[in-house]
C-alpha cells in the first residue's frame, strides 16, 4: 500500500533531506535507505502521484528530470553507468505516492530486477 507522501514534507521543508540539486521544477536528494553507494531520489515539486498519471504537457518536466539524471551521474563520479528506476504503483514496488526517479550507481547492478 502506498504511505503518506513524505516527499511533499520534503519539498515543503516541513523535514530535512540531504539535498544535491534544487531548481524550480524539481528536487534531488540522498536516499534514506540507499540500495547502492549512490542512491539519489529526483523529484518534481509538481504533485504527481504515479508515472502513471503523467499527462501530456509533463513531457519539458519529465525530460528536465532526466537531465537532472544526466547531471547528477557526472557530479556524482558514476562516470562507468548508472541505473535509473522508477517504480509505479504497489505491483512496481513504489511505497511513497510522489512520482521519483532513482538513480543508482556506484556497483554492478544486477539484471532482472527483482
Ligand atoms: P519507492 O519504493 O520507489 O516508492 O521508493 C521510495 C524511496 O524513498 C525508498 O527507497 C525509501 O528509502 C526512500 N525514502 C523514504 N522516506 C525518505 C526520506 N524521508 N528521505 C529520503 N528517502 C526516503
Amino acid at each position: 500500500m502506498l504511505a503518506d507522501n513524505v516527499f511533499k514534507k520534503i519539498i515543503d521543508k516541513q523535514i530535512p533531506a540531504r539535498l544535491v540539486h534544487e531548481d524550480e521544477q524539481c528536487l534531488a536528494f540522498h536516499d534514506i535507505g540507499p540500495k547502492a553507494p549512490v542512491h539519489v531520489l529526483i523529484i518534481p515539486r509538481k504533485e504527481i502521484r504515479t508515472h502513471d498519471d503523467l499527462q501530456p504537457e509533463d513531457a519539458a518536466l519529465v525530460g528536465h528530470m532526466h537531465l537532472i539524471a544526466v547531471k547528477l551521474a557526472r557530479d556524482l563520479g558514476l562516470h562507468d553507468g548508472y541505473r535509473l528506476v522508477i517504480n509505479c504503483k504497489e505491483r512496481g514496488g513504489q511505497t511513497v505516492p510522489h512520482l521519483h526517479m532513482h538513480l543508482l550507481g556506484g556497483r554492478d547492478l544486477t539484471w532482472p530486477p527483482g
